[in-house]
């Protein structure tokens, strides 16, 4: 007889001990195993099975910020495209300092960084840099008004120049102090290019150093600030990961997904969707706006933030179409017979019901209600953010012509539901080879190229604007990077 059934006869209370030994040695040895798979998974395993990509970043123009259509920024819109190509969500988290990325990442508590870092000497023996998106210079910016232009180092010795702490224009200085010893600089940890650009402007530094792509977006709100020289070759930009060579699984997906990108040309639209619109926008431009902001705007904004709130529009985006129509002037009058603070058509008047297109109240009313009509109006498949350029557009030119211009970029191999592509057509309105095979003909289709291209930088300005003065009023002694960042339509 075997020895288990006869000590189940002797003693059943031992053998219920057994089993139950028996089921903790299979569960622990169940969990050993687990553990030794999961330490063996691989870096790209841990995310499909986590369903969860985790990107470090920092808020900013360049990166990310809550936009009018919700998260959005260069950093943010690839981390999200490479979540999508991974099929996994996506998870931001936002660090308030440069000095604090690299150790988070290598620290375990993130997949990689996205935060326009440049691709250093210093940094190459920390983390592992993917191939660039992006080719910047670092610039040397200073206060045009009654000042020379420095053009080389020896220019700014004994000025104060001041940088974000574990930067590489830190990293850059350093190199440039064994060539020119006497040059002197600060490093500020918990600051940010932004805060420094309005130090300058207030006169407690003289100089900082900003990358150029970020400049290019920053210098529409300081229209006094300038660049004085470039202060580095070329450097890329690039996305940072664990230096965990035994493992590439999660580094080679990420070099495919750029290879990827970059070849079928969705880089290069994401960068022009970040940086054209304001990159043609002059400085100024800002300078004029700035002050008709103040003498103009306020005895209308109500009437903004009332007609838009009642039609479901972001009151600084029709101000911003006012402004571009008619300079904030109630009594604007066009050659065409274009009447008023958001320039009515008569015929559109009429349909409106607008008494008078004189007065502001109901130009601006009329011109919401106009604007929600034509968003309405656009078809189902475009989704924002161009959505709202290309009513926008249609504002500007009409709807039929925008039609035309969207059929032109169909039959040309470009995507009509995407208004950098559409933008790149709607000129060819103007030519008789193009507007004779269409339906309303010639139009002059530049302008509402440019006339989108203007909205977008006026209302990033009145944003940037509005939720400065926010922080004075709530008195806070820091702002933060995330409200202060311009927001993009
Ligand atoms: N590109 C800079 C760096 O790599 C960061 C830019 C910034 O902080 O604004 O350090």
């Amino acid at each position: 007889m075997p020895v288990f059934e006869a000590k189940v006869e002797s003693s059943p209370v031992g053998e219920g001990r057994r089993v139950f030994e028996l089921f903790l040695y299979l569960g622990m040895a169940a969990i050993i195993v687990l553990i030794i798979l999961n330490a063996k998974r691989d870096s790209l395993d841990k995310i499909l099975q986590r369903g969860e990509l985790v990107v470090i970043t920092r808020n900013g123009p360049t990166t990310y910020y809550e936009g009018l259509d919700g998260k959005t920024g260069l950093e943010y819109d690839l981390a999200e495209q490479f979540a999508e190509y991974l099929g996994v969500d996506l998870r931001i988290i936002v660090s308030e300092n440069l000095s604090d990325m690299i150790p988070m990442l290598n620290g375990d508590q993130a997949d990689f960084i996205a935060a326009g870092l440049a691709v250093t000497e210093a940094r190459k023996a920390l983390v592992r840099f993917t191939p660039a998106y992006q080719e910047i210079t670092q610039q040397l910016i200073y206060y045009r008004k009654g000042k020379k232009r420095p053009r080389a180092i020896d220019d700014i010795i004994g000025g104060k120049l001041e940088v974000v702490a574990s930067s590489s224009f830190d990293e850059r200085l350093r190199e440039l102090h064994n060539e020119h010893p006497e040059l002197s600089w600060k490093t500020s940890d918990g600051s940010d290019v932004e805060k420094l650009l309005q130090q300058i402007v207030s006169g407690k530094i003289d100089y900082t150093i900003v990358d150029s792509n970020e400049f290019e977006l920053h210098r529409r709100f300081y229209p006094g600030l300038n660049v004085a020289f470039d202060i580095s070759e070329p450097q890329q930009l690039a996305w940072a990961f664990r230096t965990d060579q035994t493992d590439n699984t999660l580094y080679q997906r990420a070099a495919d997904f750029f290879a990827e990108i970059r070849e079928n040309g969705t880089l290069t639209a994401l960068l022009e969707r970040h940086y054209g619109y304001a990159r043609e926008f002059k400085p100024v431009e800002t300078t004029l706006f700035l002050a008709h902001a103040q003498e103009r705007l306020p005895p209308y904004q109500y009437m903004f933030i009332d007609a838009a709130e009642k039609n479901g529009f972001d009151w600084r985006l029709l101000a911003a179409v006012s402004y571009q129509e008619s300079h904030w002037v109630t009594n604007a009058v066009s050659p065409t017979g274009v009447r008023g603070i958001m320039m009515i058509t008569e015929k559109t008047a009429g349909q409106l019901g607008v008494l008078n297109r004189l007065d502001a109240r109901e130009s601006i009313s009329a011109g919401a209600r106009y604007l929600k009509r034509l968003h309405g109006r656009i078809p189902d498949d475009i989704e924002e953010p161009d959505r709202t350029w290309m009513t926008l557009a249609a504002y500007n030119v009409g709807f039929g012509h925008l039609e035309d211009a969207r059929k032109i970029t169909e039959s040309q191999g470009g995507d009509p539901d995407k208004w950098q592509d559409v933008r790149k057509y709607l000129p060819l309105l103007s030519e008789k080879k193009w507007h004779r095979k269409t339906k309303h003909g010639y139009a002059r289709g530049w302008e509402p190229v440019v006339y989108v291209r203007n909205i977008r930088s006026y209302y990033d300005i009145l944003v940037w604007m509005d939720e400065r003065e926010n922080q004075q009023n709530s008195q806070s002694p820091r702002p933060d990077p995330k409200t202060i960042a311009p927001q993009t339509l």
